[in-house]
């Protein structure tokens, strides 16, 4: 089994890559990919855990771009490299701006958090919304993590707090300076029409998209199905993990299996393919 979509404390996920990595090893996965949203602050300790449990690891990035659920996942980063810190290091500072702009709106709402509350969950890592829906639930402003998106991080009032990011073909195009492999994730989670879809993915390849995640935990069987036909009409390499973040933030989702055994997922011609730097 592989799993080539996952979070750890680096970004939102509940874990850190090490425990990410033994979970991986107690269920029998032999290639991991940790794809963290917009740093690469655990992979050197997701690659050693990795390099001592016998797991094959690809050092990945999920970057998060404008639109809903517009991410690209990237693998095979050269992450030791002087581009991928700088560009994760933007994206880290954009990232606690738009933070004390979420802290101010919560405030109007009388929901009342401070850095040390978000600190305690974020770990010296990126700051992202799980953060501010953990200390939620701690503080009993809402119950569940779930609560605290449909209540005050989810709405339409909270879409126009806006973080600036970089667009689709800059997170590709940010992905191939790092020397990595450009994914398209989750396409289905975007929620556009099929049309909508595939234009974008064309417009992706044209500034070096190479692959799009067909399977993943929250894709149903029809969506795969629609995946699948547009890598095969477009050439795409055809990805799959669970985007695992941990029960507390995404209860249903068990890292390698996804949401009730909905995934299993292994092909050693795109590992091989991953694991090659051709593209660079
Ligand atoms: P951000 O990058 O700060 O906008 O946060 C986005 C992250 O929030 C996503 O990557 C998910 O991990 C998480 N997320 C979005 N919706 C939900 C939800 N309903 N429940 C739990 N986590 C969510
Ligand atoms: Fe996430
Ligand atoms: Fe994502
Ligand atoms: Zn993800």
């Amino acid at each position: 089994m592989m799993d080539l979509h996952c979070h750890t404390t680096a970004s939102d996920g509940q874990y850190s890559p090490e425990k990410v990595v033994a979970f991986a090893k107690e269920i029998g996965i032999s290639v991991l990919a940790i794809t963290d949203h917009d740093t690469i602050d655990g992979l050197a300790r997701g690659e050693q855990a990795a390099k001592a449990a016998g797991i094959r690891f690809i050092p990945g990035i999920e970057i998060n771009a404008q639109g809903t659920n517009v991410h690209v996942l990237g693998y095979n980063i050269a992450y030791k490299n002087r581009a991928a810190q700088d560009i994760c290091m933007a994206n880290k500072k954009l990232r606690i701006k738009r933070a004390e702009m979420i802290l101010a709106y919560l405030a109007n709402k009388k929901v009342y958090l401070t850095w040390a509350d978000l600190e305690k969950y974020t770990s010296g890592g990126i700051i992202a919304r799980p953060h501010f829906a953990r200390a939620m639930v701690a503080h009993g402003y809402v119950n569940t993590v779930s609560e605290a998106f449909t209540k005050y991080l989810d709405t339409k009032e909270f879409r126009a707090i806006r973080r600036p990011r970089p667009t689709a073909e800059e997170a590709v195009k940010m992905i191939r300076t790092m020397h990595g492999i450009p994914v398209l994730a989750h396409p289905a989670l975007q929620k556009k029409s099929d049309e909508a879809l595939e234009s974008l993915l064309v417009q992706l390849k044209s500034v070096g998209l190479l692959g799009i995640e067909c399977y993943h935990s929250e894709h149903s069987a029809d969506d795969v199905q629609k995946c699948l036909s547009l890598a095969a009409k477009y050439n795409l390499l055809i990805t799959g993990g669970s985007d695992f973040h941990g029960e507390k933030i995404k209860p249903t989702i068990k890292l390698g299996t996804g949401i009730n055994n909905n995934l299993n997922f292994h092909d050693e011609a795109l590992i091989y393919q991953l694991m090659q730097n051709k593209y660079s």
